[in-house]
């Protein structure tokens, strides 16, 4: 900062104080002065300039801190209304490797079946080397959840063991990869706090716009900020958000120490990203619901999975605590995993590839990899919308599945 003295302070971003839809537009600004910039700079550099004494709170090394990543790190913690900054990492996956060491060697972790392969993946890894047991849940079913976060139903998915520990940490994630099952969040954060459990929470796919985890009773929010937050399909990060301070410090420590942590430029690629997020996610989340009431009825599709639709399984649920019902939806083909590709190669707008979030809409055949769990229908398509026009995406998706209703 310059010697000058800054009178003109940029305007609180504490949530409290304004709308969500206006913090992605006002957080994370520089402060007020003639010609400063409305935008924060990106810092290049490795390190900073010191005094004699190490003081607590310096910047001192570039794996530590960067004062590009600070207007990010306030705008995601303000979006999720908590107290302390967040917490920016490399990748999602990074935040995820950074969370799951918060659990006890020897504890024991309680996941959805469904979530998100490259966390099942890792935590799997974990469990082989073991560092902890793997206890994997349908997390739509509250009663068998809470069971394996007690401890109680008798099973362990992680092998031989002496009796069934209670949870050490909770793992959420809704609606979950790729199946769209809305998990009762705020039960489940409870059932998992009563035992002594931390409850972390990947937000990724609902955004803070549409669900607040910490307000539901979670301690630590996780998201792949490559997808939504980031919104144009062109940078990889991550992020995790807690009002937990000592949970903070963990994670901080974690960051440094292990050293996945944010290029400059991707978090300032991030922050400009997030300032449309509001729209972004208004538009393709009423188009989503368009999309999925449309292809309810087209003769090609064998089901539709979206919490918006009445007629789902979560769509109570999700009610309860999101507003809106996000922007991914997942469609079953007849005619299976040859008809579900047929569909994706006959797309002309809608691109076929993974990854989800952005303002180009997605289309992915999910058991194409090796890795997703066989409980996933080889014929379903997750289809993240987008913000083209709505008739065009109905249009293409249409030509698309009537060419495979006539072959
Ligand atoms: C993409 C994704 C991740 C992983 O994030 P990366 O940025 O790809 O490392 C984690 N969780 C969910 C739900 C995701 O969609």
């Amino acid at each position: 900062m310059s010697q000058e003295a800054v009178s003109n302070p940029a305007p609180s971003t504490h949530p409290s104080d304004l709308a969500p839809d206006t913090v992605v537009v006002a957080a994370g600004r520089p402060e007020r002065g003639h010609d400063a910039p409305v935008n924060p700079p990106i810092v290049l550099s490795s390190t900073y300039v010191g005094t004699g004494q190490v003081v607590d709170g310096d910047r001192a090394y570039g794996r530590y801190s960067n004062p590009t990543w600070d207007p990010l790190e306030e705008a995601l913690s303000a979006l999720e209304g908590a107290s302390l900054p967040g917490l920016i990492f490399g990748s999602g996956l990074a935040a995820v490797s950074a969370a799951l060491s918060l659990i006890p060697v020897g504890g024991v972790l309680v996941m959805p079946k469904h979530s998100y392969q490259g966390a099942l993946v890792m935590a799997s890894e974990l469990q082989e080397r073991g560092l902890f047991t793997l206890r994997t849940v349908d997390i739509a079913d509250t009663e068998a959840s809470i069971s394996a976060i007690n401890g109680t139903n008798g099973k362990n998915d992680g092998g031989a063991e002496d009796g069934f520990p209670p949870a050490s940490m909770l793992w959420l994630e809704s609606p979950t990869n790729p199946m769209l099952e809305v998990a009762d969040l705020r039960t489940l954060a409870a059932a998992a706090t009563a035992v002594g459990a931390v409850v972390v929470t990947d937000n990724t796919f609902s955004t803070p716009l549409v669900q607040q985890p910490l307000e539901l009773g979670s301690d630590v929010v996780l998201h792949s900020v490559t997808k939504y937050l980031a919104g144009h399909s062109d940078v990889v990060l991550g992020a995790l958000v807690t009002s937990d301070a000592g949970l903070r410090a963990q994670l901080l420590h974690h960051r440094s120490i292990h050293g996945a942590i944010a290029g400059p430029f991707e978090a300032w690629l991030a922050l400009r990203g997030l300032r449309t997020l509001a729209l972004r996610v208004e538009r393709s989340q009423s188009t989503a619901a368009a999309l999925a009431r449309r292809l309810q009825s087209h003769p090609q599709v064998e089901a539709v999975r979206f919490p918006g639709l009445e007629t789902d399984p979560g769509h109570h649920r999700a009610k309860v605590q999101m507003r809106g019902f996000g922007s991914v939806l997942a469609i079953e083909v007849r005619g299976g995993a040859a008809a579900a590709d047929a569909v994706v190669n006959a797309v002309r707008l809608w691109t076929p590839a993974t990854s989800l979030g952005g303002v180009e809409s997605l289309i992915e055949r999910r058991r194409r990899h090796a890795n997703e769990p066989e409980t996933v229908p080889a014929n379903l398509l997750r289809l993240s919308v987008g913000i083209e026009n709505p008739d065009d995406l109905w249009n293409d998706l249409a030509q698309a599945l009537t060419t495979t209703g006539t072959r």
